[in-house]
């Protein structure tokens, strides 16, 4: 074929194919409105006649952010707890965007939204176990505001404002405090004291909110960072394009891309709070090459409930969002009533391993109290758990007790509308039926039998309907039928018993072994 038969033959094809351009109805950065336009979240009455320019620009729902209890009042329908809470004078500051503060249902005193930001008068509470400074970040401080605990890495923190303020904040003893702020001079000393010490590699910026500065000062942090030649990564911890998606702009991403390589964690709590401008602003993000991670705090009333948390992890993977980790919500002042026991979040990994895919499991951590760094609820780092405190060790065998919530309110399925229509999973019986109880069997049965690969068979066979896909009919034989009787194949021969029952299969003394590290092992 010549140059020009495969033009030919090239246009011949396209001109089979359909020519509507295809659009992607499922990426949710490019979701519709009833109108046909491109989908956008509610807006409180009290904002309606708001321009579209003004709503859009992150200076404005900055400078327009609710705090007072008269300006709550003509949002929410404020319940009497709210008032109290509101009307604290020595409260953690309150500060809620316009945009985050129209996602709440303003006739639900439960909204999981409206419990992470509107203050209630339970948050004055103290709590045994409680601490101003439960991770001990002021002790591991060596210039004000960077924080390094652990070798190789750093805590900068470049601000104490947020576009919103979360009650169960791990950092309220400055975080809010516009007296406490970090500025130019204390950016300065954070990068001397990262320049002069060379084992630093990967620089987390938080705060507060990084991405509140006013973008040049940003930037100066960003190129002062850059400048230094053993910083590998730059990561930004950062609310707010959860807050006000509307600060993720094409200046921000292009701004960000010049200081690659840049990583950045998000902090999303409930599915409610993925919407469609949040949708538009990871895709800006991701596009600009970020990879773009999710932390939650596991907090009792907005989302300690498996059902919940499935759906979130999977709307944010949805969303090309690695969720990376569940935090054990800390011990510190105002979030008493916000606190769950370990075993809530044990239940809630044991709901997401297998029953969703690995993208979407993030590691679940509690962060040491006195200042051991966080430590994931794992049988290695896990030592103990009682009624009321976990034993836990970290990476360097440093070992702490978390204390447990003693007034904790059980999540109430029966009104929760993620518990009444969860996702079925075929076959098998709710994603925490190993923990109800309803599922274990004990393998290898019959293991001698059928050799290895016998194993996997079992596994297949014991419950042939969890493979049948809906309304095709099983892959491998009837449901309810008995199942075949699996064939042995061919057994290996058995090896010369030179090990007893128990033991593995040994090479002979004096024979090098396959590796080293088995011998170690
Ligand atoms: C969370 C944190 C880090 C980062 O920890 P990773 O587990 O690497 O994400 C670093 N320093 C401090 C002080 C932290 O609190
Ligand atoms: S965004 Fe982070 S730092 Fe700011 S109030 Fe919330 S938890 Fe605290």
């Amino acid at each position: 074929m010549d140059a020009s038969e495969i033009r030919t033959a090239v246009a011949h094809l396209d001109a089979q194919r359909d020519v509507e351009p295809f659009v992607n109805l499922r990426d949710p950065a490019r979701r519709l409105g009833p109108d046909g336009r491109l989908a956008v979240s509610r807006r409180a009455p009290i904002w309606a006649d708001v321009p579209d320019e003004k709503w859009n620009d992150w200076r404005w729902q900055l400078s327009n952010r609710v705090n007072s209890l008269e300006e709550l009042e003509r949002v929410l329908n404020l319940t009497d707890d709210e008032r109290e809470g509101l009307s604290a004078p020595d409260k953690f500051r309150v500060d809620v965007t316009p945009y985050f503060a129209s996602l709440i249902d303003p006739d639900d005193p439960d909204d999981p939204i409206r419990l992470q930001v509107i203050p209630k008068g339970e948050e004055l509470r103290a709590f045994t176990g409680m601490m101003e400074d439960s991770l001990a970040e002021d002790r591991h401080s060596p210039v004000p505001g960077l924080v390094h605990r652990y070798p190789d890495r750093v805590l900068m923190l470049v601000t104490t404002q947020c576009a919103s303020y979360c009650r169960y904040c791990t950092r309220s003893r400055i975080v809010g405090d516009a007296s406490q702020n970090f500025n130019r001079k204390e950016h300065e000393a954070q990068l001397d004291y990262i320049r002069r010490t060379p084992q630093i590699r990967d620089v987390l910026i938080s705060g507060g909110d990084g991405l509140t500065l006013a973008p040049k000062l940003l930037e100066t942090v960003m190129r002062g960072l850059r400048e230094i030649p053993h910083v590998e990564i730059v990561r930004i911890g950062s609310r707010v394009p959860v807050f006000m998606p509307q600060r993720v702009d094409d200046e921000l991403c292009e701004m960000l891309q010049k200081y690659h390589p840049v990583w950045m964690n998000l902090h999303f709590n409930h599915p409610n709070e993925i919407t469609p401008e949040v949708a538009r602003a990871v895709d800006k993000l991701t596009r600009a090459g970020i990879p773009v991670g999710n932390q939650t705090v596991l907090l009792a009333g907005v989302n300690d409930c498996v059902h919940i948390q499935r759906d979130l992890v999977q709307r944010l993977v949805e969303n090309r969002i690695r969720p990376y980790y569940i935090y054990q919500c800390d011990l510190v002042e105002g979030a008493g009533h916000f606190r769950t026991p370990v075993g809530k979040g044990i239940e809630i990994m044991e709901g997401l391993r297998g029953h969703t895919s690995g993208y979407a499991v993030p590691m679940y951590i509690v962060d040491a109290p006195g200042g051991g760094g966080k430590i994931p609820v794992m049988p290695n780092y896990l030592i103990s758990y009682s009624d009321h405190k976990v034993i836990l060790r970290n990476y360097e065998g440093y070992i702490t007790t978390y204390e447990e919530p003693t007034t904790y309110t059980p999540h109430d399925s029966a009104s929760c509308r993620y518990c009444r229509s969860p996702r079925p999973e075929a076959g098998q019986e709710g994603i925490t039926a190993l923990l109800d109880g309803k599922r274990m069997w004990i393998e290898p049965a019959g293991f001698l039998e059928t050799h290895a690969r016998g194993n996997e068979e079992a596994h297949r066979l014991q419950d042939p309907s969890k493979w049948v896909p809906y309304g095709v009919g099983a892959i491998e034989g009837k449901a309810g039928e008995p199942l075949r009787a699996l064939e042995a194949g061919t057994p290996a021969a058995e090896p010369a018993r030179e090990y007893g029952p128990g033991e593995e299969p040994r090479p002979p003394e004096g024979m090098p072994t396959g590796s080293s590290h088995g011998e170690l092992l």
